[in-house]
């Protein structure tokens, strides 16, 4: 385990912010799921031991449904990370979430359909928890700090995670909004799940950066005018969800946790440890060891 508190998960430019204002380093890593989207950045910023992924890979080459995501939060936990905040553009389904705002979302409607979405697919059976995907304290802490900055922020929003990579038909879209959707993006699942199997709490910041296809556009609109807008909006939010996290790195206290993260699986491993395989216990003993009598 090294000495990293936190992992961040989010876009190439806020790995270049580490690696250029907080000295960061790439710091190559291997799990039993295979290597994460790139080497980790580790570097000390504001005060704290952060290792940071860029989730689409340097040059932006993984699409989302391939995205190596248990190699990324595996490789998190095994730098020693306990906490995990992701970051990721999303379209608004809202009409008072405008673009460019931040939604610390606290709920998902999982539709992915094409991606490896838990640790424990073979030789045992493990059912976490997931009333609540996103960790509570977190939450707390993040909308706190949002609190102290001049930005927009929602407290609460549901997460629609869709496969992609296309974007929504209109139909879907006004499907989405129906069910209680908030803001739709293509990176939350299986990341959220990833995490409450791996005991690590994980917190989301959307930046929504259109209002996806649902909304009509004023006028007579180009026919890219969606990706147009997104493109528009894009490094303008990414700003601002680093500016947060920043400030969240400047107030976060460990020692104030009241979530159950740290324990996801005291209650969830169904199989019988004790007999489980070596090749089983190899592979996924950092996650279990200690629950192993
Ligand atoms: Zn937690």
């Amino acid at each position: 385990m090294g000495d990293v508190e936190i992992g961040i998960i989010g876009g190439t430019g806020l790995g270049d912010i580490l690696l250029k204002e907080a000295g960061g380093t790439p710091t190559e890593v291997d799990t039993p799921f295979g290597r994460p989207s790139c080497p980790p950045i580790i570097a000390t910023w504001e005060g704290r031991r952060v290792a940071f992924v860029a989730r689409h890979g340097a040059g932006h080459t993984f699409n989302p449904t391939n995205v190596p995501y248990r190699a990324n939060i595996y490789a998190l936990k095994q730098l020693g990370a306990a906490a995990v905040i992701a970051s990721g553009a999303t379209g608004s389904l809202r009409e008072n979430i405008h673009p460019g705002e931040l939604v610390v979302c606290d709920q998902v409607i999982d539709r992915t359909s094409r991606r490896s979405s838990t640790f424990f697919d073979e030789g045992l059976a493990v059912h976490v928890e997931l009333a609540d995907p996103f960790c509570p304290t977190l939450r707390r802490d993040l909308v706190a700090a949002a609190a102290q900055l001049d930005l927009t922020t929602h407290d609460g929003g549901t997460y629609v995670c869709m496969e992609g990579p296309q974007f929504s038909t209109r139909a879907e879209s006004h499907l989405h909004r129906a069910w209680g959707g908030d803001v739709i993006g293509m990176t939350a699942m299986p990341e959220a799940k990833l995490a409450r199997e791996a005991e690590l709490c994980y917190a989301l910041v959307a930046l929504p950066t259109d209002y996806d296809c649902w909304r009509p556009h004023p006028g007579d609109p180009p026919h890219d005018a969606l990706l147009r807008e997104i493109l528009g909006n894009l490094k303008l939010a990414s700003q601002r969800a680093l500016t947060l996290i920043r400030q969240f790195l400047r107030v976060y206290n460990p020692s104030s946790r009241t979530c159950g993260c740290g324990s996801a699986l005291k209650l969830a491993i169904w199989s019988d440890l004790n007999g489980l395989a070596p090749a089983v216990r190899q592979r996924l003993g950092s996650l279990v060891e200690r629950y192993i009598s």
